[in-house]
């Protein structure tokens, strides 16, 4: 924090208005829901963005990353171009940009930051970005926003302005987490319950296993499913799939031709269940019990979804071979991050068969840690 303030103040010669944080994501369950209108269940990582900020009243923004090359990009506020590219860059700029068509009054910026939360691993650094910005600009302009409005418009901002057709989670849980808890969000109407979540005072571990891996695969097969689970939707005749309940699946199946639709549907409104079965486990203080859900869920997304890959199929394999509760993908799929639910003892034991399994498979050493339910966005300084 103090290095990101003191970089600011070296970059543009001023002391910034204030700092602000917001953190990656990992999500414990429910994916590929979030844009079904269903429920998802995630938890905010240690790892945060960093930003420091301050107001300008000339139209001009400056956004500068201690992480990424090319020095000060400088942006007219008041002709930012959804789609233009622009690189990293497009995130920040985005959240302006979606601040300013909803009719908010932002004069420019200049923004310092730097982010501990690892890029593409399916852990939500763009989130992270987002938020980060939108915060800061929520306060230094005195805006009045929720956090789940300004989680909405940093959505729009990747949506709309960077091009990334992602749900309502990322933001979201990156804005409003809290510390100890998973977030039990409902993507319609962003109505949501924090969860205690406190592994360590029942011997348990989260971890999070990032394969280090993205395969080229996702980008398109994100946008099928998508199109899969909307095809779903209209032939049964509902506005998104979280209307059908689990005891209507089979029904539900009966009446749709297409096998892909089929198998995405089945997953969607299957995850969905999940989600509620693992909050009321939490709610009855059985947190062990979530783990078979978590590798229920993997089998899942790995064959009527369709969107694991060999790497997260060999992290939950492993890990459940070496006695973890329950592991599964996290994220997108197709490369990026799996969690494993484990006795805090068992941490160490199955950290290594993962390892090993993966020298053994000659995959790329991947990265574990513990994820601690870590505090949502907030305002350092
Ligand atoms: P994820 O959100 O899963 O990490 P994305 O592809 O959605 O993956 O977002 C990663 C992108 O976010 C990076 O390619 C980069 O453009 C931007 N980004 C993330 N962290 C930083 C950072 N510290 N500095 C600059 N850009 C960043
Ligand atoms: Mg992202």
């Amino acid at each position: 924090m103090s290095d990101v303030a003191k970089e600011f103040r070296e970059l543009y010669g001023a002391e910034p208005e204030g700092v602000w944080e917001a953190p990656g994501r990992v999500n414990l369950i429910g994916e590929y829901t979030d844009f079904n209108d269903g429920f998802v269940m995630p938890l905010a990582l240690p790892h945060t963005a960093v930003a420091a900020v301050s107001r300008r009243t000339d139209g001009v923004l400056r956004l500068h990353s201690a992480d990424v090359a090319g020095g000060v990009v400088q942006l007219d506020a008041d002709a930012l171009q959804p789609l233009a590219g622009g690189g990293w860059a497009a995130y920040p700029a985005g959240v302006v940009w979606a601040l300013r068509e909803a009719g908010h009054p932002v004069t420019g910026a200049d923004v310092h930051l730097a982010s501990a939360v690892p890029t593409g691993a399916g852990l939500s650094s763009s989130a992270a970005l987002e938020v980060v910005t939108a915060l800061a600009l929520n306060d230094l302009y005195g805006l009045g926003l929720t956090r789940p409005e300004l989680a909405r418009l940093a959505q729009r901002a990747e949506n709309a302005f960077v091009g990334v057709p992602c749900g309502i989670m990322d933001q979201t849980a990156s804005a409003c987490c809290a510390e100890g808890h998973v977030l039990h969000l409902d993507t319609r109407d962003l109505s949501l319950r924090q969860v205690p979540f406190d592994l360590a005072a029942h011997g348990l571990a989260l971890l999070v296993v990032d394969t280090r891996v993205k395969h080229a695969l996702g980008d398109g097969a994100y946008a099928d499913r998508r199109a899969a689970c909307e095809a779903g939707a209209r032939a049964l005749g509902v506005r998104a799939l979280r209307e059908i309940p689990y005891a209507r699946l089979d029904a539900a199946l009966a009446r749709l031709d297409s096998e892909t639709v089929r198998r995405c549907v089945r997953h969607v409104v299957s995850d969905n269940e999940r989600v509620e079965r693992v909050a009321a486990h939490l709610a009855a203080g059985e947190p062990r019990e979530v783990g078979p859900v978590l590798t229920e869920g993997h089998a899942s997304l790995r064959d009527d979804l369709r969107v694991s890959c060999a790497e997260l199929d060999l992290v939950v394999a492993s890990a459940v071979a070496a006695g973890a509760l329950g592991a599964r993908m996290t994220g997108g799929g197709f490369g990026g991050s799996a969690v494993v639910l484990v006795e805090a003892a068992a941490v160490d034991t199955v950290t290594k068969s993962v390892e090993e399994a993966f020298a053994a498979a000659g995959h790329t050493a991947p990265r574990v840690f513990e994820a601690l339910p870590s505090a949502g966005a907030r305002r350092l300084r």
